[in-house]
């Protein structure tokens, strides 16, 4: 008999409902994973107790009939999502003794659909950051390495770092992440596996520790196009604790799996060629358009002139709101408080020193464009331009049904690469950025490798509310593809 850890989400879930696999065997198998691979630190608290309780309870239900959609099924939960009772750190030394008493939205849908949590996942300080680098807890390995690299050390993307590591090291089946300018898609991308991030409302970010509330967006993580439409479908949907979460009915993402393409227009945005872009990704990316066009679908050139200004407007966006988000660490509200006789002194010390460098210097650029004098110049226009990329989008839509871009500038660069300059790493959000901006759905399926033998993804960008084509067309892509590479290899 294969491995479990042989098995995708979807097949695991078929054997534990034809009981050829108890949901002790799976969790077992898994935990027994971790430890095997804790030097990858993928996982900040692992959480085998309450593991192997909840797979007693799903082998009672897949016993006594009253399974669940993903009964048995063993994930891990990005370590931004509350979880009540368990640690939640965000990555960082300020929350390393928070304990919520509330659980997210989002893991308790996963929770109640049957799902099994083997741990809280390592990721870049309050989710800032693409390579995993930022953590308070040690950065996280990826599991690929490569061919030629002297066995160096790689990031395995951030922020959701921990997460994609976990996934493609099979430390679980399947994962959450958050992606405020591409921290699911570029770490699927660098790890070989799907990453989705719905639209903008698809799901619920009640109890997910905010970086910029308005990009903020949950989405999951897994091995395979089924898997990841199987764990989507169980976390969406309307929650009136979250203002801004869509009251829309959530569809049958795994039945738009039909394999046909025929007749859809996919759109090549041509401003996407960027400067500098390696021909390996250049390669790839018009071998995942031949893919598409000998499956029957039409390409057609489109064009989202504003592209160039997506990096810099992300960049004013999403540190003015980290900014006021991250005023409740103060050490009286929130935050490993810094004891002081002056409260000024408290505030500062506690701030000092429970955050990192990316996080101050998020913190500063946020606060300096949302100041008195620069409010208008910076921030009001970064709003402007929001709204012309957006626009763009829409234009786009008029034409075809979903983009087809790469989804990384890169493969995986190796740990401490890209460190000494903050700007080279942002650079690595160029194709993941527009989404979040404008609110649209994202996927990176894994696509070919690079000549070191590294993974690399490309990316299907939908209309809003249309997750269901990004479904078809990455499920024809996978086919097409057959990325079969492992890591560890
Ligand atoms: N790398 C981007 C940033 O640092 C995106 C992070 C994210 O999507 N959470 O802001």
């Amino acid at each position: 008999m294969s491995s479990i850890s042989d098995l995708t989400l979807d097949q695991t879930r078929r054997k534990l409902l034809s009981k050829e696999l108890s949901a002790k065997d799976v969790t077992d198998h898994y935990l027994s994973r971790m430890e095997v691979y804790k030097s990858l630190n993928a996982y900040i608290t692992e959480t085998p107790d309450l593991a192997q309780k909840q797979a007693a309870e799903s082998d009672a239900r897949l016993a006594n009939g009253t399974a669940r959609p993903l009964e048995g099924i063993p994930i891990g939960m990005k370590d931004l999502f509350c979880t009540e009772g368990i640690r939640t750190t965000a990555g960082s030394k300020i929350l390393g003794n928070f304990v919520p008493h509330y659980e997210s939205t989002v893991s308790r849908k996963l929770r109640d659909a049957g799902t099994i949590m083997l741990g809280k996942t390592n990721l870049d300080e309050f989710a800032m950051g693409s390579s995993n680098t930022t953590s308070a807890y040690g950065n996280t390995i990826s599991p690929w390495r490569r061919k030629n690299g002297g066995n160096e050390e790689l990031v395995p993307g951030g922020s959701s770092g921990g997460s994609s590591a976990a996934v493609s090291a099979k430390l679980c089946l399947g994962a959450t992440g958050t992606d405020t300018g591409g921290s699911i898609r570029q770490p699927a991308s660098f790890c070989g596996i799907v990453g989705i991030k719905p639209t903008y409302g698809r799901c619920s970010r009640w109890g997910i520790i905010a970086y910029a509330s308005s990009l903020d967006q949950a989405g999951v993580f897994a091995e395979t196009v089924k898997d990841t439409a199987l764990l989507l479908e169980a976390c969406s949907g309307f929650d009136p604790r979250d203002s801004t979460s869509a009251n829309l009915p959530v569809p049958d993402f795994s039945a738009a799996l039909t394999g046909d393409v025929r007749g859809l227009r996919i759109g090549i945005p041509k401003e996407y060629r960027v400067d500098n872009m390696p021909e390996e990704i250049e390669k790839l990316w018009q071998q995942g358009i031949d893919w598409l066009k000998s499956a029957g679908a039409e390409i057609v050139e489109v064009s989202l002139p504003h592209t160039k200004y997506a990096l810099p407007t992300y960049y004013i966006i999403a540190p003015a709101e980290a900014s006021s988000n991250l005023a409740r660490y103060d050490g009286v509200r929130y935050g490993v408080r810094q004891d002081k006789p002056a409260l000024i002194d408290m505030y500062e010390a506690t701030r000092a020193a429970g955050f990192g460098d990316e996080v101050k210097r998020r913190i500063m650029i946020g606060t300096y464009v949302l100041s008195a004098g620069y409010y208008d110049a910076y921030y009001i226009k970064a709003q402007q331009v929001r709204r012309l990329i957006r626009q763009d989008f829409i234009n786009a839509f008029e034409k075809c049904d979903a983009l087809l871009t790469p989804a990384t500038p890169s493969a995986a660069f190796a740990i401490g690469e890209n460190e000494d300059d903050p700007v080279k790493m942002y650079l690595n959000d160029v194709f993941t950025v527009s989404l979040n901006l404008a609110g649209l759905p994202g996927m990176s399926v894994p696509a070919g490798l690079d000549s070191q033998g590294l993974p690399l993804g490309l990316q299907i960008i939908g209309k809003a509310w249309d997750e269901e084509t990004i479904f078809k067309v990455g499920g024809v892509l996978e086919n097409a593809a057959n990325f079969k590479a492992k890591p560890f290899q």
